[in-house]
């Protein structure tokens, strides 16, 4: 029952997410005013906004002007609503879910929004860095030390990584907007984490550019956000980190 109430509340949350996804690169409102049809505009009322539920009534269609609504929204509220229910079955009922749902929210609007629009937007890396301080000041979620050093190598690797792929490349390969994020993401996953579960997202960008260009969906010299690919990698170390790690120490040794 319990699982069913978190699912709910997930898709709910993500309703609200996809709300930040589309308004905050256009720097609008999250607040006011209600969800509108990205196309025409008509304010939709809440009984055509019940998560998943209304698009495939409505066959993914806006009621008005009957345009297409894009699979992003459905597929961001049962994203949050799995994920979600995740979080519980791996952190239980304490603080520690509060503070990993939070990260785990902010890392969909910014892998969402880093695919639409190649942008991290500084606000979101304030609010995100500003709740995990908040939480933690409040739960005592994850040692400061901890956190702490994990922004700094997060940040620190990144930016090495940054300058490293400009000599190479001569050019900018990797945005200071990753750079921060890494940062950031680091305060939540803690020292021990950021660096594997960042590597993990690096190893997903390789496989999704052998795929993309396989299927030539893209050429050489196409830009790939690595917000997304980064956001997967730290949602799979969020819930399986220990395994993994365990399992490659395995190999290793
Ligand atoms: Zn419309």
């Amino acid at each position: 029952m319990i699982i069913i109430l978190f699912f709910i509340f997930g898709m709910l949350i993500g309703s609200f997410l996809n709300v930040c996804i589309y308004r905050l690169p256009l720097k609008k409102s999250i607040i006011y005013p209600s969800s509108r049809c990205p196309h025409c505009g008509v304010s939709i009322p809440f009984y055509h906004n019940i998560p998943l539920i209304s698009y495939i009534i409505l066959g993914g269609k806006c009621k008005n002007c009957l345009k297409s609504i894009s699979l992003q929204y459905p597929l961001v509220e049962l994203l949050s609503g799995l994920l979600t229910v995740l979080t519980y079955l791996k952190f239980g009922l304490n603080a520690e879910l509060i503070f990993y749902l939070v990260f785990i929210y902010f890392l969909i609007i910014i892998g969402f929004i880093d695919l639409k629009t190649h942008l991290i937007l500084n606000n979101i890396l304030f609010f995100m860095i500003g709740a995990g301080v908040g939480i933690n000041l409040i739960f005592k979620t994850i040692p400061w030390i901890e956190a702490g050093i994990g922004f700094v190598t997060g940040g620190a690797v990144m930016f090495f990584i940054a300058l490293l792929g400009k000599v190479i490349f001569k050019k900018e390969s990797l945005g200071m907007g990753d750079v921060k994020f890494v940062a950031v993401a680091g305060f939540y996953m803690g020292w021990k984490m950021i660096i594997p579960s960042v590597y993990f997202g690096f190893v997903l960008t390789l496989i999704a550019i052998i795929i993309l260009r396989l299927i030539s969906k893209i050429k050489a010299g196409d830009y790939i956000p690595l917000g997304p690919f980064i956001a997967s990698g730290l949602l799979i170390f969020v819930f399986w980190g220990n395994v993994i790690m365990n399992y490659y120490w395995e190999l290793v040794t």
